[in-house]
């Protein structure tokens, strides 16, 4: 059975670890760095970054995480989790600082905080349904960086290498196909 963390400082942790769990794997809670051990793959759930970078310094976790992102631990970004991963934030200083990307914060603008699409993804499947909250996007890739969905001509789900980002919340649904890609395709 393979072990998939959920950092769990923080946003949508439960609805992850329910998705995870349906799909058959091991879902640990990650609040400190002991449970760190062991894993095959960690997700970071979407959420408000500045919060959750507060809450990495406070517990410690910022550097471990980091490093297991530099060994090819695959992780996957949702939302603020994207944030998390990026090498480049566009006004922000980057905090993990691991995926060859550059995000953009809240993207969609106040009037328009939270909607929802559906999304033909060719690696992923048809119809889609995306959940948007305050969402960011990728603005840039690096070369080796695959550009797997877009929507309105933003980058909002990306993969390099091991690190998947994507700037919807796929566990708000009840479609498990992002994280099924995530699960069998990456870990
Ligand atoms: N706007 C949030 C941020 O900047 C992300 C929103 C989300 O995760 N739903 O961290």
């Amino acid at each position: 059975m393979k072990r998939i963390g959920v950092l769990a400082l923080q946003g949508a942790v439960r609805e992850h670890i329910q998705m995870l769990e349906a799909l058959g794997c091991e879902a640990i809670q990650v609040k400190q760095r002991k449970d760190l051990g062991n894993l095959d793959g960690l997700v970071l759930p979407g959420g408000e970054s500045t919060t959750m970078r507060k809450l990495l310094d406070r517990f410690d976790l910022l550097e471990p995480i980091r490093g297991l992102a530099q060994q090819g631990l695959p992780m996957l970004g949702t939302c603020a989790g994207v944030i998390l991963l990026a090498k480049d934030l566009i006004e922000d200083e980057p905090h993990l600082a691991v995926m060859d990307v550059t995000v953009a914060r809240n993207s969609y603008g106040r009037q328009v905080d939270s909607f929802e699409v559906q999304l033909d993804i060719p690696k992923v499947g048809v119809g889609i349904p995306a959940v948007f909250i305050r969402a960011p996007h990728i603005e840039a890739v690096g070369k080796g960086v695959e550009i797997l969905a877009q929507h309105e001509g933003k980058i909002i789900l990306a993969q390099d290498g091991h690190l998947l980002g994507c700037s919807f919340h796929p566990e708000l649904t009840e479609d498990t196909r992002i994280l099924e890609y995530f699960v069998t395709s990456m870990v």
